[in-house]
């Protein structure tokens, strides 16, 4: 299996209304995505797959299934082995796929369980049922215990990562273990985007703060995928050409760290 060429990738995350997250995901896939990440937790795996359908079965537009990277996640409520053959099969309906690009680990709490859970993620892999596996928001020891199980690499590990939460030990263990970072929540969730320095960036520039986010997780080499409606799908996709100076980079990866938006000890996790 070639290596996983990821690029800046859309969030699903919150396109809870169906028709509107099958008129995002063909939106952005017409504008350009060719990476779409979703999970079981955000129920909106057949909107998702209903989004991919009208563009791969649409003559106007040159988008075969091998051109987009379909990732989704196996729910932290569902890692017990028999859970995972089930349900990761069940992903695969909603999407109306007969394989997804990436498999991820959603968290590794509740039902986790490495030694059990990892050896179903190698043998769907095996099966062709996904073609890598990720893990996510794992810490540099659950992440070195997993290497360990696994026989499949580590293609990907999805933490969130911003301007304002850089996770550079997280950044360093990915190139030493050759894997990609994937920054999910990768404009603070909407809340950095009022950053001063960002603001200040974006406008000395003529260009928004939203892609000046996303250029430095682009620039190193972190794989965003923000989630985004109507023209901010389009707008993110500038992040690709939009190039930060080596002085504004600096200065960005200066900024205070600030809270992370997703909390692991969040009740919703941890119920
Ligand atoms: P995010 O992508 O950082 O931020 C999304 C917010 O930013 C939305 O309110 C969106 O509003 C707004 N936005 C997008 N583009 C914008 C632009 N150009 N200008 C102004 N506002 C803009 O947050 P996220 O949804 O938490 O993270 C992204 C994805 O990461 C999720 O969708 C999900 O796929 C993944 N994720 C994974 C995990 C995990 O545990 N693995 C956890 C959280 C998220 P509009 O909708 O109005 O555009």
């Amino acid at each position: 299996m070639p290596p996983l060429d990821l690029d800046i990738g859309l969030g699903t995350s919150g396109l809870d209304d169906p028709d509107e997250c099958t008129d995002t995901v063909a939106a952005a896939l017409a504008a350009g995505y060719r990476h779409v990440d979703t999970a079981q937790m955000y129920d909106n795996e057949a909107a998702v797959g209903e989004g991919l359908a009208r563009v791969f079965a649409d003559p106007n537009r040159d988008v075969d299934r091998e051109d987009v990277v379909v990732a989704t996640k196996v729910h932290p409520d569902n890692l017990a082995p028999d859970d995972v053959r089930e349900t990761a099969r069940e992903s695969l309906d909603r999407l109306g796929l007969d394989r997804v690009d990436l498999l991820y680990v959603h968290w590794p709490i509740r039902t986790y369980d490495a030694a059990e859970t990892l050896p179903v993620f190698d043998e769907l892999r095996e099966a062709g049922l996904t073609d890598h596996v990720g893990v996510s928001n794992f810490t540099p020891d659950l992440l070195r215990e997993a290497r360990e199980i696994l026989d499949s690499p580590i293609a990907a590990h999805q933490v969130e990562c911003h301007p304002r939460f850089q996770q550079p030990e997280l950044r360093e263990l990915a190139a030493d273990f050759d894997h990609r970072l994937v920054g999910y929540s990768p404009l603070g969730r909407g809340e950095i985007l009022d950053d001063p320095a960002l603001v200040e960036i974006a406008e000395r520039n003529d260009t928004a703060p939203a892609v000046v986010a996303l250029a430095w997780s682009l620039a190193r080499d972190v794989v965003p995928i923000p989630k985004a409606t109507g023209d901010h799908v389009r707008e993110n996709l500038q992040a690709r050409e939009f190039e930060l100076s080596a002085s504004d980079l600096d200065a960005i990866d200066a900024l205070e760290p600030g809270d992370r938006k997703i909390d692991p000890d969040d009740a919703a996790w941890n119920r």
